[in-house]
């Protein structure tokens, strides 16, 4: 086992994601990890549901999987947006597929990372980690040198070395002793730093190497999807934006 793919933030959106497993097949990928948030603003979750499940790899709890999952849920604290697209998903999905999503764990430990949505030090609360402030509380309970996460849709690079922790741009990199990385996988189907292209990570568990990946796909049979569905059209227009 070398090559093990790190997807993240799918929210059903099925072209992106046969885009990313095609590149992954491309790129010599054996092994999955899922950092969560199968389903939610897109229009093929049942889809993506069935997709990641064959896979058989760890699959973490997202928000949106735990929204979608937990009926008990009040979505009057929603916005009219999200709560819409909410019921819309649990509509189309089979007692299975829910089954399935309230299953999910918050954090798990597996190829020798910890794989989580949001962050290490409340993974139940999803708490969102943009500054060095909340990376050091996300360390502080982080167990492994290495931990995956999603969340934000912004890939980056969090390092805790004995000189602090710093904030890295999303580039290339190989791991080094004595430090902890804190690496945000950005999102396969709805990115949001601006670049529009699926997002995902590589990491070589031989050659201690993080590579990511961005991949154009067919935003506008994503978008035609969107509008078949009768979801708000601003998930559309964002998926072009990449916001
Ligand atoms: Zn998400």
């Amino acid at each position: 086992m070398a090559k093990i793919a790190i997807l993240g933030d799918i929210h059903a959106n099925l072209d992106a994601l046969n885009v990313v497993l095609a590149d992954c097949r491309e790129q010599g990928v054996e092994e999955f990890l899922c950092t969560g948030d199968v389903v939610g603003y897109n229009a093929c979750p049942h889809e993506c549901i069935e997709i990641i499940r064959d896979i058989g790899c760890p699959v973490m709890m997202g928000n949106h999987d735990y929204y979608v999952g937990c009926e008990k849920l009040n979505l009057n604290d929603f916005n009219p947006n999200a709560a819409a697209v909410v019921r819309w998903t649990r509509d189309q999905l089979s007692e299975e597929d829910l089954d399935w999503l309230r299953a999910l764990p918050f954090t798990r430990t597996a190829k020798g990372v910890t794989l989580v949505h949001a962050t290490n030090d409340r993974p139940a609360l999803f708490g969102y980690v943009f500054d060095n402030l909340q990376a050091d509380a996300n360390f502080t309970a982080q167990k492994t040198p290495l931990s995956f996460h999603g969340h934000t849709h912004c890939p980056m690079i969090y390092e805790k070395s004995l000189q602090g922790v710093f904030r890295i741009d999303p580039q290339d990199f190989k791991l080094q002793m004595g430090r902890k990385y804190f690496i945000n996988v950005g999102s396969v189907g709805q990115p949001r730093d601006g670049d529009p292209r699926a997002t995902y990570v590589i990491y070589d568990s031989v050659a201690k190497t993080v590579t990511f990946r961005r991949l154009p796909y067919d935003i506008a049979a994503a978008q035609a999807r969107i509008r078949a569905a009768g979801l708000p059209d601003r998930l559309a227009e964002r998926l072009a934006e990449g916001h």
